[in-house]
């Protein structure tokens, strides 16, 4: 008997907190600026643009595939069994200077592309508590 192994989790700091409680209520939002209304990601503690304060604001979840690669070797335990899996960067619609790491999802591997659109999931991170975005490829 094997025992099945958890993958690392999200350890929020006080700045990406509200993303991952967003996240845990099943809302995808992304930190725009109160004042230059700048999109960022990852969570900072003010704007990287303008040092303004920050707001998090929820997002369609449609985007585009920026990169991706399928990944053929264990590297995550919790996920062995997906292997070969793709795992991209998605450029979100309203903020395409952004890239958001994610797994696709129902897809076939050869079906993924650059420049595909897809739409953002909130799925459980497997042996823990937190949820984290997929994107699934969406017709346009
Ligand atoms: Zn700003």
């Amino acid at each position: 008997m094997t025992a099945k192994l958890n993958p690392p989790q999200p350890e929020p700091s006080l700045d990406s907190l509200p993303y991952w409680e967003s996240l845990k209520a099943g809302v995808f939002a992304l930190q725009r600026c109160t004042a230059c209304r700048e999109w960022q990601f990852p969570p900072l503690d003010t704007c990287r643009h303008c040092a303004g304060s920050l707001s998090l604001q929820t997002v369609s979840g449609r985007g585009t595939i920026y990169t991706f690669i399928i990944n053929h070797r264990p590297s995550a335990p919790g996920f062995d069994e997906l292997l070969p899996y793709p795992v991209a960067l998605v450029a979100p619609e309203e903020a395409p200077h952004l890239h958001i790491p994610g797994r696709i999802v129902g897809a076939a591997n050869e079906d993924i592309a650059i420049g595909r659109s897809v739409m953002a999931e909130v799925v459980d991170h497997p042996g823990g508590e937190w949820k984290v975005p997929v994107f699934r490829i969406i017709a346009t």
